[in-house]
């Protein structure tokens, strides 16, 4: 069984990645499990820059194959904002409530409400790189409504669904989201490229 790491802390991501590739025969290992509060800048100006700076960092100091994602929610009307910057809109150490807050108090009045949130995953191996992308549009609602799910969930309707994504079950989300669209390629790329057993 080939051993991947991801390149991320978040356990959501984590589990997610997990069941997305269930039947390959890679084990995902969550990098905190080498590398103990492993912590890399994120610098770069685009997704693909950020997913990139994770996986090299943890490939140099693992030699293990690395998958590293990262996100971002593109607002048409602020010109892309708040795009890569979107878990700090609000500022560092802000709240995923902080960001819906900002987020709407900023979008007040607008009636051009659509937006997307994008992945880029990459995968850095001592062998081969490379990026993939995932994408889902929709609208910015103009109140959170749901509980479930994370950051800008509660005010992200997809145009695929009739609820926001806060509402969504793991299963439902997973099979339309951003996310799972840039997992569901990379999985691709592994199998063609041989390096998932
Ligand atoms: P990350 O690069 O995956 O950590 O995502 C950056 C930020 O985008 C997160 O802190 C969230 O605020 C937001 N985000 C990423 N994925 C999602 C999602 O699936 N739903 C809602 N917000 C998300």
């Amino acid at each position: 069984m080939k051993r991947i790491v991801l390149a991320s802390g978040n356990p959501d991501k984590l589990r997610e990645l997990r069941y997305l590739l269930k039947d390959l025969q890679v084990e995902i290992i969550p990098v905190g499990d080498l590398i103990p509060n492993w912590y890399v800048e994120e610098t770069g100006v685009t997704l693909e820059e950020n997913a990139y700076i994770k996986a090299r960092d943890v490939a140099e100091k693992t030699h293990l194959p690395v998958i590293a994602d990262d996100t971002g929610l593109f607002v048409d009307v602020l010109g892309g904002a708040p795009g890569v910057y979107a878990a700090r809109f609000a500022g560092f150490d802000c709240s995923y409530e902080n960001n819906v807050s900002k987020l709407l108090r900023t979008m007040l009045c607008e009636e051009n409400r659509r937006a997307a949130f994008r992945t880029s995953a990459v995968l850095v191996s001592p062998e081969m790189e490379f990026s993939v992308t995932g994408e889902i549009a929709g609208v910015i609602t103009e109140e959170p409504d749901g509980e479930d799910g994370f950051g800008y969930d509660p005010v992200f309707l997809p145009d695929e669904l009739d609820h926001t994504f806060a509402r969504c079950s793991p299963e439902d989300k997973h099979r339309i989201s951003h996310r799972a669209r840039a997992i569901a390629k990379l999985r691709e790329k592994l199998i063609s490229s041989g390096i998932h057993g």
